[in-house]
């Protein structure tokens, strides 16, 4: 029951109301027995958000689009991964100190090492933002080899310079050689489902594909990898484990991820029979069972 001692978390971004993280966090606060909350704040200002942050004694935050950079001059302290990769999608409130973590980056690494030894991999990596910096970086820490392809040469340009790495256009298709290839591009996202960033022909028996797009969750990327006898990850693997990540840190304790990801293929699976894409009004209809029989 929400009452006077209910602690407070949440989801800063913009936007923000197609956030998955409220389904994950009240899931496991539920699980636990926590008594705390977790909400979206869809954020303009970051400065006026930032100055009530103590003062209403928020417990912890995630940090999403666009805020995972600008967020950093507001911290007191930033966890050392987070620091090296510049970017923050974990605050906690620790005596009154701003913490900065950064769990997107284990959390795609934890998904793909469950799958494969990463050790002497050469890895194709698509994409040069937010997640693509954070995988890359976990990537180099763990001696692979990377090359960077992206749509924006400058961009792809500013992060393999970052990780020593090599980059191409997300056209050259001829150079997509590798052990391990991952798309951290927005490519096959919802609405344009029917995309992948790649063609098929790319795509060879007994390579790692991972897509980390989790609307849908089967991609076209995955689709066509299996097909060709890949070994596939979904975008639900990083989202549930740097979820997992973000519950660690908050409280002080170790989560499993079994039950985090069940609830996320619930909400994701309805959300393809439905054709609906608002959590909330998937999550009061996932507590309605009928409603899913008839789904
Ligand atoms: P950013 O906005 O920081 O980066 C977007 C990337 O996608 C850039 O490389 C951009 O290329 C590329 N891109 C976008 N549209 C196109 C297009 N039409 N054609 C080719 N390339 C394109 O976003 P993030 O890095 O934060 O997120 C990327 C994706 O990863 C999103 O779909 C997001 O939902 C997903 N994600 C999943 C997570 C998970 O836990 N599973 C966690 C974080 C993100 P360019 O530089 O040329 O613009």
């Amino acid at each position: 029951m929400i009452n006077a001692h209910t602690e407070l978390y949440g989801i800063i971004g913009n936007p923000v109301r197609h956030s998955l993280s409220p389904i994950i966090h009240n899931g496991a606060f539920r699980r636990i027995g926590l008594n705390a909350v977790y909400l979206a704040f869809e954020v303009k200002d970051l400065r006026e958000a930032m100055s009530g942050i103590r003062e209403l004694g928020v417990r912890g935050l995630s940090v999403t689009i666009p805020f995972k950079t600008e967020i950093l001059p507001y911290l007191d302290c930033i966890e050392d991964v987070a620091g090296k990769i510049r970017a923050v999608n974990t605050l906690t409130v620790k005596a009154g100190k701003l913490v900065g973590y950064n769990t997107d980056c284990c959390g795609a690494l934890e998904a793909l090492e469950e799958k494969t030894d990463l050790r002497g991999k050469k890895v194709i990596l698509l994409g040069a933002g937010g997640a693509a910096r954070a995988i890359g970086f976990g990537l180099k820490e763990r001696g692979c080899r990377v090359a960077i392809f992206n749509r924006s040469p400058h961009r792809a340009e500013l992060l393999a310079e970052e990780l020593g790495c090599e980059h191409h256009p997300l056209s050259s298709f001829s150079e997509m050689d590798g052990n391990i290839l991952i798309n951290a591009t927005s490519v096959g996202m919802h609405p344009r489902d029917g995309e992948s960033p790649v063609p098929k022909e790319v795509l060879r028996e007994g390579m790692v594909v991972m897509d980390i797009v989790y609307r849908p969750l089967k991609t076209r990327l995955l689709q066509e990898a299996q097909k060709q006898g890949c070994l596939t990850i979904d975008g639900l693997e990083m989202l549930a484990r740097q979820g997992a990540g973000q519950l660690d840190i908050w409280t002080e304790g170790k989560h499993e991820i079994g039950r985090i990801k069940e609830d996320l293929r619930k909400v994701l699976e309805a959300e393809t029979v439905l054709k609906r894409r608002d959590p909330i009004v998937l999550a009061h209809t996932l507590a309605d069972t009928k409603t899913m029989e008839r789904c």
